[in-house]
């Protein structure tokens, strides 16, 4: 797998824990970023410091995410470096403004640039983050559950973490559709004029029942949106089996195999 957008990630994403409670939490924070690839974590006081307990839950793979930490004692000196600050939170009442689904944050973040840095910010474990806290975000994400709202603050990082890592991953992969314009209507009528004669030669569908089969075809390839390039390539393919038809008529005609420059 390509590697630059996930690592820039890890230079650029901060994950800011405000007030957490409990040092298991935070050891099990740092393995949630870990297995995502970010390692950034800044932990806003006051905090028990539990080693122990820390190190424990973050096992020895993730220990350099806790060993690294960044320590404030407020959420404004955590953000100050950051541009982009993204809050989560549990609950949908108060002055929170829309309610970003994680998946739509992570897209988001991926396509800033990189010297843009973000911040995902999570509350402590019994009250979350207040307005005011939710106020220096940007952008406030929630996280849909059924009616049990309330994540524990491990498994909500790890959510976060892992629709940032998909949200690149697909972006390395170029699978996101981002490849230009699709192709018109016209184009892809032609193709299918194009198919269902070659078809129809081959016989690959009955001339007596050609618009069933074609049917079925442009179901088919209507579950894909086609790029303008996709669809000259189906038409080279239907001129390489005309091709292919008339070298092999010739052929049985002339004697000896079809040739490729014919
Ligand atoms: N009672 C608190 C829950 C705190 S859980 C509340 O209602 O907000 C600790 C933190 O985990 C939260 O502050 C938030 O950062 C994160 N979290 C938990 N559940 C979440 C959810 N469904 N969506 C987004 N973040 C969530």
């Amino acid at each position: 797998m390509a590697e630059p957008k996930l690592k820039d990630l890890g230079e650029r994403v901060g994950i800011v824990l405000h007030r957490p409670r409990l040092p298991e939490n935070i050891g099990a924070c740092a393995r949630a970023m870990w297995n995502m690839g970010l390692s950034r974590l800044l932990l806003v006081g006051p905090v028990r410091w539990d080693e122990p307990a820390m190190y424990r839950m973050a096992t020895r793979e993730a220990a350099h995410v806790i060993r690294d930490v960044e320590v404030y004692d407020s959420l404004e000196a955590a953000l100050s470096s950051y541009h982009l600050a993204v809050g989560t939170t549990a609950r949908t009442g108060g002055l929170r403004g829309p309610l970003w689904p994680p998946w739509i944050a992570a897209q988001r973040i991926i396509s800033l640039g990189r010297q843009d840095r973000v911040a995902m910010v999570f509350g402590p474990e019994d009250r979350g983050l207040s307005n005011e806290e939710l106020k220096l975000c940007q952008i406030t994400v929630r996280i849909p559950t059924a009616s049990f709202s309330s994540l524990n603050l491990a498994q909500a990082v790890l959510i976060m973490c892992y629709e940032l890592f998909k949200a690149a991953m697909s972006e390395e992969l170029g699978i996101k559709e981002r490849h230009g314009p699709l192709a018109t209507i016209e184009e892809i009528e032609a193709m299918y004029e194009h198919l269902e004669d070659v078809l129809v030669k081959i016989c690959a569908i009955p001339e007596s029942n050609r618009k069933t089969g074609m049917m079925k075809v442009r179901r088919f390839l209507s579950r894909i949106t086609l790029r303008p390039h996709e669809v000259r390539m189906i038409r080279g393919l239907c001129r390489q089996i005309e091709w292919y038809g008339s070298a092999k008529r010739r052929q049985e005609e002339e004697g000896g195999p079809p040739r490729a420059d014919a």
